[in-house]
């Protein structure tokens, strides 16, 4: 589980849209490097922000708002400044906010209002039954707008509020090219996920 939510950290994460797809970190490191997304290595987890960062990456009706440089060690992980993190979870997992947007069950289209306790955010993406229909439902089958997804490996951009930015085209030709994957992206705001809650 992810604890105090609102002291989270803005986020774009990018994920595979297969949620089961569990490419190794050192991939995830080659593949955001090589879109031009992400650049050196900001120690263990993290990545600075990459030459093409402003243009696979189109800021809506605003100018980017933090820095591209690093204040200090300590602002590595922070929403201070933007920088690429990548995370790597053992199994599908729902990444979450206080502000995610609830879900429709797919087959009764029914609110599913009760969404974060079948899938309380930060634990593994389960099989739940829809309380109106009784179907079958995990959430990666849900439309969760933007404002939450699912998956195993993430290259995220810190720093960056929900629908502050809209990711190119060019973004997701490059992921693909580069993991022969399809991605998806969504935005929230959360602490680190701790894999070892796992
Ligand atoms: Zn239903």
């Amino acid at each position: 589980m992810i604890q105090a939510v609102d002291a989270g950290v803005p986020r774009l994460v990018l994920t595979p849209r297969d949620a089961t797809a569990a490419p190794a970190e050192e991939a995830l490191r080659l593949w955001c490097r090589e879109t031009g997304l992400a650049g050196a290595p900001l120690g263990d987890h993290y990545l600075r922000a990459g030459e093409d960062f402003l243009r696979l990456l189109v800021f809506l009706g605003c100018s980017p708002t933090v820095s591209f440089e690093m204040p200090d060690e300590a602002a590595i992980g922070s929403g201070s400044f933007y920088h690429v993190a990548i995370t790597c979870l053992p199994a599908p997992t729902l990444r979450a906010d206080r502000m995610t947007l609830t879900p429709r069950c797919p087959a009764c289209r029914e609110a599913l209002q009760e969404w974060r306790e079948l899938w309380p955010p930060g634990s593994p993406a389960v099989e739940a039954e829809c309380p109106s229909c009784a179907a079958g439902l995990r959430p990666e089958v849900l439309n969760w707008r933007r404002s939450a997804g699912v998956g195993s490996a993430f290259i995220e951009v810190l720093g960056i509020h929900a629908g502050t930015v809209q990711p190119a085209p060019a973004l997701f030709e490059r992921l693909k090219t580069v993991s022969g994957l399809e991605w998806q992206h969504f935005f929230v705001s959360e602490l680190p996920v701790d894999p070892s809650l796992h």
